[in-house]
């Protein structure tokens, strides 16, 4: 079971020659998840040999340009590709009038059908397969949620404790349903035969000042994509723009218990990021700077994370 994360571009506002506008593809349990699609993520995709057809949700953060100016290419192609299941598209609700003209800035025919999920002020909940995604407000200058993807969790039955509570066949299905089960050895509970499994979380913060709103989207996470536009002597830059520090990112990581951190967003004064991740990894040693055109595959039962490039010469999909 591997949650895999594709960093499509790491810049924030301005591009750079080696940064595109930020935009992330999460591929989970089957699902084919696109976040904050910034400018120039088609092509992105392509250069990273990642099938667009195969998406069917889309997570829009907030309308700043970055995080939404490449929605209609993938729209459009989606469109060309004939798909025939809906696309869920989920953005803040107060930002409908940007949705509406991302999705008819151009002629095209569109096919598609769309599923157009506006998230109120409280946030919300939206179920996808085997995923759970909650979307949480955020603290930025304009409507902003962070994703929270889950893969819920649950039981393990011990075969050896079923066989010593002298359980088998169809009152297994009972007790799995019921919780209980009453034996000629008296009341079995589903817990004392089974191993709990944990919720496994991905959790993607966009833009955002630092502050408590982290905790119930970052709080344990697998995973943990986080916007770190600024280094920490730009901390002023910051909170004027309501963003967070390599170590206001890296503190909340530390306090919410994430396993391992990915930053990115990166303002474009930055030229090399490995000074980020040196700074990050000060605060939370399991951080990484992102790089376009990267893969990190989270092996969940291991606890193994594995970076590679993506980038194709031939553009072939994958
Ligand atoms: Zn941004
Ligand atoms: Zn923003």
């Amino acid at each position: 079971m591997t949650m895999e994360l594709n960093i499509l571009g790491t810049a924030s506002q301005l591009p750079t020659a080696n940064r595109n506008h930020g935009a992330y593809l999460l591929r989970w349990e089957g699902e084919n998840i696109l976040l904050d699609p910034g400018e120039g993520t088609q092509r992105q995709c392509v250069k990273g040999g990642l099938s667009v057809p195969a998406i069917r949700t889309i997570c829009i953060s907030h309308f700043h340009g970055d995080h939404c100016l490449g929605l209609p290419g993938i729209i459009q192609r989606l469109s060309l590709a004939k798909i025939t299941e809906p696309v869920s598209i989920l953005y803040p609700g107060e930002g409908e009038d940007f949705l509406k003209r991302l999705l008819s800035c151009s002629d095209f025919h569109q096919t598609l059908t769309l599923k157009l999920l506006p998230i109120p002020p409280e946030g919300m909940v939206f179920h996808t397969g085997k995923l759970r995604i909650e979307a949480i407000k955020l603290k930025h200058r304009i409507p902003t949620f962070g994703f929270r993807i889950v893969q819920p969790g649950g039981f393990h039955f011990d075969k050896e404790k079923l066989a010593a509570a002298g359980i088998k066949g169809k009152s297994v299905g009972i007790l799995q349903e019921k919780g209980e089960l009453q034996t000629d050895r008296g009341v079995v509970s589903r817990e004392s035969v089974s191993k709990p499994v944990p919720d496994r979380v991905f959790a993607y913060v966009a833009d955002t000042a630092p502050g408590k709103h982290l905790k119930p989207l970052m709080s344990h996470a697998d995973l943990l994509l986080c916007e770190t536009t600024f280094m920490e002597n730009e901390r002023n830059l910051a909170e004027a723009y309501d963003h967070l520090t390599t170590g206001t990112a890296a503190k909340a990581a530390l306090e919410n218990k994430v396993s391992f951190l990915i930053a990115t967003h990166f303002s474009e004064r930055y030229r090399d990021t490995r000074v980020i991740e040196k700074e990050l990894r000060e605060i939370f040693p399991r951080s990484y700077a992102a790089e376009d055109l990267t893969r990190f595959s989270l092996v969940l039962k291991t606890k193994i994370l594995h970076v590679k490039t993506i980038r194709k010469s031939n553009g072939q999909a994958t």
